[in-house]
C-alpha cells in the first residue's frame, strides 16, 4: 500500500501542488479537524469525483474553540486518519501544526456581522470568527479550485458561502448532504465521547428535527408551534439539554415566524459532556 503523501508545513505543500496547478489541474480541498468518519469521507468521494487533485487538511484549530470549550479534549488519530486517506485515494494530507498555521498572533481576523454572532454564534462567541479565519488561511496555502463543507454543520457552510462572495475568494464552495449512523444521529468526530446512556438519549435530535419536517410540510406555517412541540420531544429526553432550536430563511439564516419558504431547523444540545449539533431543510407545501 502506498503511503499517503502527508505535509506537516505550508512550504511542503504548495511544493506537491506546483506541478499540478502549473498543468492547470483541478483541486479539491475537504478542511476537517481529523478523527475521520463516513460523513468526512463522503466531502472526500464528492472532491474525488469532482476534481483532478484532492487535498485534505487536518488541523483542530484553537481559534475556534472557546476557553471552556474541548479543544484538549477534541478526539485525535493521527495514523487511522491517514490510513482512511490513502484508501480514499488523496493525493496530499496537509497536517500543520499550532506553530504552522499561528507562527506569531494574527493581528488579521475575519468576522462576520451579524452572521458570525446568531444561532451558534451566541452558544459560542468567537467561534465563526475562528473558522472564517482558518478556512482563510487554508483557501490561501492551498489555492483550491472547489472546498467541500458539510451542511451538518449548516451555519458553518452559509458563513463560508458568504466570507467568499463578500472577499471575493476565487474557489467553489460545494454542501455535501449530512451523513448519519442507521439510527438517524448526525456523524460526529464527538460521539465517541458519548456514554452508551447518552448515545441513546442522543437519537432524540434527529427524530425531534424529522418530526418538524413533518409539521411543516403537512402544512404548519406557524415556526412557534413547530419549535414549541420539538422542544416537548426533546424535553422528554431528560439526557439531553437543549441548547437552541431556531427556524431560520436557508439563504440566510435569518429567524422566520411564518414558514413561508424553504428554512433550516437548527438545534443545538448538549448530551452528557458533549455539545452536539443537527440540521434538517423543510420546505412548506
Ligand atoms: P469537522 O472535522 O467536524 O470540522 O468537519 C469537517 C467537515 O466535515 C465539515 O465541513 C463538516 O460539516 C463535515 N461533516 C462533519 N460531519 C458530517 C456529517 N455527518 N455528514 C456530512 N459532513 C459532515
Amino acid at each position: 500500500m502506498r503511503p499517503v503523501d502527508r505535509h506537516e508545513t505550508i512550504d511542503a505543500l504548495r511544493t506537491a501542488l506546483r506541478e499540478a496547478r502549473q498543468a492547470g489541474q483541478s483541486v479539491g480541498v475537504v478542511p476537517t479537524m481529523g478523527y475521520l468518519h463516513d460523513g468526512h469521507l463522503e466531502l472526500v468521494r464528492r472532491a474525488r469525483a469532482e476534481n483532478d487533485r484532492v487535498v485534505v487538511t487536518i488541523f483542530v484549530n484553537p481559534t475556534q474553540f472557546g476557553p471552556n470549550e474541548d479543544f484538549s479534549t477534541y478526539p485525535r488519530d493521527m495514523e487511522r486518519d491517514l490510513a482512511l486517506l490513502d484508501a480514499a485515494k488523496v493525493d496530499a494530507v496537509f497536517t500543520p501544526g499550532v506553530e504552522a498555521m499561528y507562527p506569531q498572533p494574527l493581528q488579521t481576523t475575519i468576522s462576520l456581522k451579524p452572521l458570525g454572532d446568531m444561532l451558534i454564534g451566541k452558544v459560542r462567541p468567537g467561534h465563526f470568527s475562528g473558522v472564517a479565519t482558518v478556512v482563510a488561511k487554508l483557501f490561501n496555502i492551498v489555492q483550491p479550485t472547489r472546498a467541500y463543507f458539510g451542511e451538518k454543520d449548516f451555519q458553518q457552510l452559509t458563513v463560508i458561502r458568504r466570507m467568499v462572495q463578500d472577499l471575493n475568494f476565487p474557489v467553489e464552495i460545494v454542501g455535501v448532504p449530512t451523513v448519519r449512523e442507521a439510527d438517524g444521529l448526525a456523524m460526529s468526530s464527538r460521539n465517541v465521547r458519548l456514554s452508551p446512556d447518552d448515545r441513546r438519549a442522543a437519537r432524540v435530535l434527529s427524530a425531534a428535527l424529522a418530526e418538524g419536517a413533518a409539521m411543516i410540510e403537512a402544512g404548519e406555517g406557524d415556526a412557534a408551534r413547530v419549535v414549541a412541540q420539538m422542544t416537548t420531544t426533546i424535553a422528554a429526553e431528560p439526557g439531553v439539554a437543549l441548547r437552541s432550536l431556531d427556524i431560520c430563511d436557508s439563504r440566510d439564516l435569518s429567524v422566520v415566524e411564518r414558514i413561508d419558504r424553504p428554512v433550516v431547523m437548527l438545534v443545538t444540545a448538549e448530551v452528557g459532556p458533549v455539545l452536539l449539533i443537527d440540521q434538517r431543510e423543510a420546505r412548506p407545501v
